[in-house]
């Protein structure tokens, strides 16, 4: 299978996921446009993806699901109170909905609990789980990552940066929240813990104003040593990666 990473941060997120003849994107955060030449970028087609994945109804991950979707003529497979969240947002398009696992073509897809102010789900596709928009490591998180051999994991802000920076309170109590996002000391500590054995690790969804990759690197590394890694880039494709 092969990732690539379109796009990851507060700013917009979309991973594409590829296995034999099946091409699937998970999330859809920025617009039609720049994800066709983000993906070009890689070299990749657009025209090529098959159904489009989404998590939860935040703008950064729904934004640009409606018009690739019907540019493409492409499924949003999408959980019932998710869709009912986002409907307005994502305007006419094919849904299925789904609650427990399922396939698109050769891609065998699991949602997985996390803990978010909206509705919210990560996913395990084959051996590699995506993690993000989750306020805490979650039991079906921490239970499923010995089956897996590659993680992308949120890493959303630096405690310090949040703390004293600009956000005013009740947004850092928000982020800070068990239904907020995971700091990079959150994420590097469950990669320390429990992904001892994993082969990829892919630190993702940086916020613009807490976060920078030198302060994830630092944190990472401070906890997991010389174990390899992956910081997502807020700005550009990050690239694509074979795994499991
Ligand atoms: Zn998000
Ligand atoms: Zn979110």
């Amino acid at each position: 299978m092969e990732l690539s990473i379109i796009a990851s941060g507060s700013n917009g997120n979309c991973y594409l996921l590829q296995s034999g003849k099946t091409s699937v994107l998970f999330d859809a955060g920025k617009s039609c446009r720049e994800t066709a030449e983000r993906m070009a970028a890689l070299g990749k087609d657009i025209r090529e993806v098959k159904g489009i994945v989404l998590s939860h109804a935040h703008g950064d991950h729904y934004r640009g699901i409606g018009p690739i979707a019907r540019r493409l003529g492409i499924p949003v497979y999408v959980r019932k109170p998710v869709y009912l969240a986002c409907r307005q947002g994502l305007g006419p398009v094919d849904v299925r909905h789904f609650e427990d696992a399922f396939r698109i073509g050769d891609l065998e897809i699991l949602p997985i609990e996390t803990s978010h102010d909206v509705a919210s789900c990560g996913f395990v596709v084959g051996r590699f789980g995506i993690f993000t928009d989750t306020g805490c490591v979650t039991v079906q998180m921490r239970e499923i990552i010995s089956d897996l051999d590659a993680v992308l994991i949120e890493s959303n802000y630096d405690e310090r940066m949040l703390k004293t920076g600009p956000y005013p309170l009740h947004l850092k109590e928000r982020i800070a929240s068990d239904r907020g996002h995971l700091s990079n000391e959150d994420a590097s500590d469950f990669i320390r813990r429990y992904g001892d054995h994993l082969s990829q690790v892919f630190l993702a969804h940086l916020s613009e104003t807490n976060n920078s990759a030198d302060k994830v690197r630092e944190t990472f590394e401070s906890f997991n040593e010389d174990r390899p890694y992956v910081v997502c880039s807020r700005f550009r494709q990050t690239g694509t990666f074979r795994i499991a």
